[in-house]
């Protein structure tokens, strides 16, 4: 692991049992709020993906938010909500999915992605891959091409890689961290 990873693992704090027993929660908040973390941390999970023609970053409500929209303006991109139902005020495409703890649904404005477009999607944690699968899902309700996901904090041992790669094969899972 390079200098750089471990300086930002050690802004990530585990916060034991919440939201629920059993879960160890991955705060990222120390890393935001460090100005030099977080734009590394940007500038990182940028960089891989800045020769690749993105025109949107999706970004998943809420944390993802955070990163997607600085990656979106580093890429030169737009930038796309993806929400929780009852956030976006106009007719959505919507899907539900598993999380590690509970259920949900996002949505995604019908016209917020142009057919044919080349879309990146931002989270802070992949986790089982349930919600950057159901982002994947609504990308292609969109007609829009799907061009990679990018983390920042893998949780591997619970292997949402895999459950990427069989919900999307051939779209590249980037995280810039892995525990
Ligand atoms: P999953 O769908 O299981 O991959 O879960 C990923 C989503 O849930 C991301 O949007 C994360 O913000 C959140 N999440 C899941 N597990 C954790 C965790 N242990 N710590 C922080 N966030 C998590």
């Amino acid at each position: 692991m390079s200098g750089l990873q471990d300086r930002l693992l050690q802004r990530i704090v585990d916060v034991v049992d919440f939201p629920q027993p059993g879960i160890v929660f991955k705060d990222i908040s120390p890393l935001l709020a460090d100005r030099m973390a977080f734009a590394a941390a940007v500038d990182a999970m940028a960089e891989v993906h800045l020769e690749q023609g993105i025109d949107l970053v999706v970004g998943i409500e809420a944390r993802g938010f955070v990163l997607a929209a600085p990656v979106a303006y580093r890429l030169g991109a737009g930038f796309v909500p993806v929400r929780k139902p009852g956030k976006l005020p106009k007719a959505t495409h919507e899907t539900s999915y598993d999380l590690e703890y509970g259920q949900n649904v996002l949505q995604v404005h019908l016209d917020a992605i142009p057919a044919g477009s080349r879309v990146l999607v931002v989270d802070d944690v992949l986790a089982t891959g349930g919600t950057a699968a159901a982002a994947a899902r609504l990308v292609a309700a969109c007609d829009a091409e799907l061009v990679g996901f990018s983390l920042l904090l893998e949780l591997g041992f619970l292997d949402g890689r895999s459950a990427l790669s069989t919900a999307c094969p051939g779209v590249p899972v980037e995280a810039l961290l892995t525990v």
